[in-house]
């Protein structure tokens, strides 16, 4: 259901964002979920990929997912599982300085762990530059790839896609 990724081409607004982060005594403990889903749609996938209940319980297919912070990991799973690409997962315990960000991402081919990268925004607007972390290439049919980037601490709640530096991905960091 790749067609989903029309569910994301708005930008949404600070307050709609805020609402979807968590509070900085659970964003100090590690890696949480952001689910940037604002709109009722008929789909709920995310829910059943989350082996820990941390996205409850729909009670209608439209509803908007809600998430309990205080189960949630920060795995990951759901990042691939989302058809319309609108999960990250943020850690902004990795280091004193950088942050780790989970991007699912669609296009061919996939950068490479340690490749550089552009950061860009939910605009796509270019805000900085990090590097690759890992990659995970997805499970077929439906999982989409996920890239974990490293970027700048203050960039967490910034960064939303990337941009590879150099095609097929040569520079490492
Ligand atoms: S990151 Fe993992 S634990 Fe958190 S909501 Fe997603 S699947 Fe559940
Ligand atoms: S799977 Fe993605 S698009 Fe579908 S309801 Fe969950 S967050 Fe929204």
């Amino acid at each position: 259901m790749k067609g989903g990724i029309l569910l994301t081409t708005g930008v949404p607004s600070k307050e709609q964002v805020e609402s979807r982060t968590p509070p900085k005594s659970r964003r100090e403990r590690g890696p949480f979920v952001v689910i940037e889903c604002f709109q009722e749609i008929p789909c709920d996938p995310c829910h059943y990929s989350c082996k820990f209940g941390a996205i409850k319980q729909f009670e209608s297919i439209n509803d908007i997912p809600e998430v309990d912070w205080s189960k949630c990991t920060g795995c990951g799973v759901c990042v691939a599982a989302c058809p319309g690409l609108a999960i990250f997962v943020v850690d902004e315990t990795f280091s004193d300085t950088e942050c780790l960000i989970a991007i699912p991402y669609e296009f061919a081919p996939l950068p490479g762990k340690g490749d550089a990268v552009r950061l860009l925004d939910r605009a796509g607007q270019e805000v900085g530059g990090g590097f690759v972390h890992r990659v995970l290439p997805g499970k077929k049919p439906q999982g989409t790839p996920v890239v974990w980037l490293r970027a700048p601490k203050e960039l967490s709640m910034t960064v939303r896609n990337l941009e590879p530096v150099e095609k097929g991905g040569v520079s490492h960091g």
